[in-house]
């Protein structure tokens, strides 16, 4: 057993809903252990559009309340970790033989921000056909119809439920990534913990507690059938491929919401970012959450769809620079396409008392923790508090001035030690206010060696060697930077200074880290193989 005794709570899964529940219930005052069985985030939680979204399309499917509920939860996200989380011009071309009319787009965007709560200031702007191709030239123009730009959010997924379990370990959680729950503990028919097997030390434990919460995402049936409850509602999986160019392949101005002439009622997005722009999604039922293949007819979908509207900038395979595949555990309904199931989560108590919570957004991560925790409240007879989460700023959100101002002083600060200003804002947008932690450490690494000609880089992998549970190479250049995904070309170069760290650092051996190192040579090299 863990020493530490009997948990209030335990959570299975360190995607952003079990990131969530675990903040939640900490908030409480409740003690809670959490344990994902890879990195926090490697499940669906890096793979998604990146968009905190009311969803749009949901209102095709008349999901009123789901999209009032994620539209509010977008400024609350917002306001509790502005570095993560901040808003984006979305646009949308209403075009001949297009999903929506002109006046349909009209009334949907309104609709869509009466629901939100968006402030009157913010709300759609309907524009005709010239001043649409004014805003976006790379349009295709003749099939332009006029367009809607509307408000939306823009983060870093992965990010994300990183800085919320950060914000759930300050408040007392004890979060472990590369625990797997392998097998429910139980007494007289009750749920009483689960056995854990430490994936990295090939070793298990017991872990105790109250309530069991499965927020294992699209395993989360998985974990029900280990617990024998695997009956009525079940899961489906739905696979969603996003592929990166460089920017100068496919130059948008702002993000933009496309149809899908080749499949009517679909759409994509296409998003710029870091010096690249991205297109997705595919939305295809699939079976295996562990590896989702991105197949040769996912990227021609894709490259096709987009190359429709774009025709002077006609994308080729071979101008992917990078790719991610992921799984969106949906609820089954009998009959119903991938793309008509409803995003909405759902709660379900089995008899042994284990919670399970399946579905959802990750818009709405804050909200259904709430639920859940207050589901297991109840169930358990624990004593918490309320809910504070609304009003609970993440790690790093503690920032003074609007958030450019605030990168571009922090890169003044850089003055004596080798750096570029965007290298400091590209910070400040993934750690916000602990940026000034990374250039302390940078500065001490510099006064040590004034040859050192990348401190802020090794500083970086410091801290999150340090205070973001980095373990493995691709925890750093997936889920803590986006490396592979968004630059990928500089990762050769990076890797030298982090095999020296890592060494130092990590406490494994040579062989552990020779064997995590190749690992992630397999995943890079394999990154843009489509089968
Ligand atoms: C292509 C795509 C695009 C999307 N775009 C958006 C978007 O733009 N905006 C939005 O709001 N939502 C979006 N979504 C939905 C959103 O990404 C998901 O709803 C959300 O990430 C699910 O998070 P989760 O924590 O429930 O699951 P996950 O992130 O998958 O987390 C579950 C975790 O449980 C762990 N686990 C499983 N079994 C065990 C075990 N036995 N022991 C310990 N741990 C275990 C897994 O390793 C995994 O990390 C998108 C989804 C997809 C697929």
């Amino acid at each position: 057993m863990l020493k530490t005794g009997v948990f209030d709570i335990l959570v299975i899964g360190g995607g952003i809903t079990g990131a969530g529940i675990a903040l939640d219930a900490a908030a409480r005052g409740l003690k809670v252990a959490l344990v994902e069985k890879q990195d926090f985030a490697s499940g669906t939680s890096s793979k998604s559009t990146k968009l905190i979204h009311g969803g749009l399309r949901y209102l095709k499917n008349l999901e009123w309340k789901l999209v009032r509920e994620t539209g509010h939860e977008r400024r609350i996200a917002c306001a509790n970790a502005p570095h993560l989380v901040y808003p984006e011009h979305m646009l949308l071309p209403v075009v001949k033989g297009g999903s929506l009319s002109y006046w349909a787009a009209s009334l949907g965007i309104y609709i869509y921000d009466r629901l939100a709560g968006v402030p009157s200031g913010q709300r759609r702007k309907m524009l005709s056909a010239e001043k649409t191709a004014a805003l976006e030239p790379a349009f295709r123009r003749d099939h332009l119809l006029g367009g809607a730009l509307y408000h939306e959010y823009r983060t870093d997924d992965a990010r994300l439920t990183v800085e919320i379990m950060k914000t759930a370990a300050t408040r007392g959680a004890l979060c472990l990534n590369y625990c797997k729950a392998v097998e429910p503990l139980t007494e007289g028919g009750k749920l009483r913990g689960f056995r854990v097997h430490d994936e990295i030390n090939d070793a298990r434990f017991d872990i105790q507690a109250r309530v069991v919460i499965n927020a294992a995402g699209p395993w989360v049936d998985d974990i029900r059938k280990m617990d024998g409850s695997l009956s009525g509602k079940r899961l489906v999986l739905s696979k969603g491929v996003h592929l990166v160019v460089p920017y100068e392949k496919l130059p948008v101005k702002q993000s933009c919401y496309l149809d899908v002439f080749s499949q009517k009622g679909r759409m994509i997005f296409v998003i710029p970012r870091d010096g690249c722009t991205y297109i997705g999604t595919t939305d295809t039922f699939y079976e295996d959450p562990e590896h989702p293949d991105i197949t040769l007819k996912d990227v021609e979908y894709l490259l096709n769809a987009v190359n429709a509207h774009f025709p002077a900038y006609p994308l080729k395979r071979e101008d992917i620079t990078g790719a991610w595949s992921g799984v969106r555990p949906l609820i089954y309904e009998e009959g119903k396409p991938s793309t008509e199931l409803s995003r909405k989560d759902e709660l379900m108590l089995s008899p042994s008392g284990l919670i399970t919570i399946a579905g959802g957004k990750l818009t709405g991560y804050r909200k259904m923790a709430e639920r859940a925790v207050d589901m297991a409240v109840q169930k358990g007879g624990l004593k918490a508090g309320p809910c504070i989460t609304a009003d609970l700023r993440l790690t790093g959100a503690e920032i003074p001035l609007p958030l450019d101002k605030y990168a571009y002083a922090r890169a003044e600060e850089c003055a004596q030690i080798p750096h570029t200003p965007q290298q400091v804002k590209d910070l400040v947008y993934r750690y916000g206010s602990e940026t000034e932690r990374i250039i302390a450490d940078a500065y001490e690494l510099y006064n040590a060696d004034r040859q050192h000609p990348d401190p802020l880089a090794e500083a970086e992998l410091r801290f999150c060697m340090a205070e973001e549970w980095v373990c493995k190479p691709a925890d750093f250049y997936i889920r803590r930077t986006g490396m592979l995904y968004f630059r990928r070309h500089t990762i050769p170069a990076h890797r030298e200074r982090f095999g020296k760290v890592y060494e130092q650092v990590s406490g494994f051996d040579a062989s552990q880290n020779a064997l995590f190192m190749k690992e992630f040579v397999s995943d890079y090299d394999t990154a843009l193989i489509f089968a």
